[in-house]
């Protein structure tokens, strides 16, 4: 016991947690040991530790029940932006019966899952925000790699080979979904909403930008709706890596103001875009990227006449740090999402 305790501590510090996640997480099963040392001195102590110990079994169970629902993975795609890797992977979840059909996982826009793919790792779950909107045909994740050897690379890795030799079926590939979960973005609260993101960062505000943009224009934004302008401001590090999301922005561009009176406007930015030369090179991709940063005090000070506005932002630590200074400044309301646990 005297062990156990100052163990889970030390493994709690981000220098351990960041670097050898599982071994922080799986640890803290050793807090077992603690509980039957607990009984083992004091018996009459069962009354005290079961209503912790009974949540963290109910909690476990649910999610252990979660990750059992049938998937199909019907979509694994590596993108390449330079030096970024970057895995799109879209799957199904599988009704039961011989004839039940697929369809997409039923979430809200903002949320994110586990995921675990066995054939890369058996025991690791790691969360990924969906990407796609609940009224999307599929479901979808976009998944940076990080560094070499770590889960994201080797499914990356494994995304580029099932794409390469067709021996790798994509559907034969197994994936474990564990989810929805988190708090959804609710689209009836605000009338302007600025949404910031940085990299990656960019997967639940696509989700919430795309579900705007299809309720939009099928009209169904509901009586209780006052939204007036959602503005997407995404600052890249090179500009190919907006082609993973094109399908929405074109729609947006093209539409302009569509059928209502809700304006919808994309603005992604990048410092590395270079002169009109590369522009040409590079294609479409790079036709609609505003070179520099985003002018985030500006875009911000801009909500603070209107009635009910949201700053929402996902992305690096100085992105959100920046963000929150200038919402604080202006008194306009802000929530950030963080991809650290
Ligand atoms: C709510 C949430 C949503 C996220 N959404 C996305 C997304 O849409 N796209 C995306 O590319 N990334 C997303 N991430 C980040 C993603 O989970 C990590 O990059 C991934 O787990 C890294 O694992 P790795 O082993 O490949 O990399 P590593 O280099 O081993 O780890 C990088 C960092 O990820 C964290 N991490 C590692 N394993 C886990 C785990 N099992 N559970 C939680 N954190 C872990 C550690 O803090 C570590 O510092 C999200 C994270 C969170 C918490």
């Amino acid at each position: 016991m005297c062990l156990v305790l100052p163990i889970m501590g030390v493994l709690t510090l981000d220098l351990f947690r960041r670097k050898y996640f599982e071994v922080f997480y799986f640890s803290h099963f050793l807090s077992m040991v603690f509980f039957l040392g607990v009984l083992w001195h004091a018996a009459s102590a069962w009354y005290f530790l079961l209503p912790g110990l009974a949540l963290w079994m109910i909690d476990h169970a649910l999610r252990f029940t979660k990750s059992c629902q049938r998937t199909q993975l019907e979509v694994l795609i590596p993108h390449t932006a330079q030096s970024v890797g970057i895995t799109e992977l879209r799957f199904s979840i599988l009704g039961h019966g011989a004839s039940a059909s697929a369809s997409p996982l039923k979430f809200e826009a903002g949320q994110y899952l586990f995921l675990n793919v066995p054939s890369i790792a058996m025991l690791e779950f790691h969360p990924f925000t969906i990407s796609s909107s609940p009224f999307d045909q599929f479901t979808s994740c976009h998944i940076k790699a990080m560094d070499k050897g770590s889960f994201t690379e080797k499914l990356y890795e494994l995304a580029t080979k099932a794409n390469n030799f067709s021996s790798i079926v994509t559907s034969s590939i197994i994936v474990n979904v564990d989810g929805p979960y988190g708090m959804p973005f609710d689209i009836n609260k605000h009338s302007h909403v600025l949404l910031l993101g940085g990299g990656i960062g960019i997967t639940p505000l696509h989700s919430i930008l795309r579900t705007i943009l299809l309720l939009r224009d099928s009209n169904q934004l509901g009586e209780a709706c006052v939204l007036q302008k959602v503005t997407l401001m995404w600052a890249v590090p090179n500009p190919e890596l907006t082609s993973l999301f094109e399908h929405t922005f074109a729609k947006i561009r093209e539409a302009g103001k569509g059928k209502s009176d809700l304006f919808l406007e994309v603005k992604v930015y990048c410092s590395a875009v270079t002169d009109a030369a590369d522009e040409r090179e590079n294609g479409v991709a790079r036709q609609h990227v505003i070179k520099g940063r985003p002018p985030i005090q500006a875009a911000i000070d801009e909500l603070q006449t209107c009635t009910m506005p949201l700053v929402f932002v996902c992305g690096p630590p100085t992105m959100v740090d920046q963000a929150k200074e200038c919402a604080t400044k202006a008194s306009v309301p802000f929530h950030s999402e963080t991809f650290l646990l």
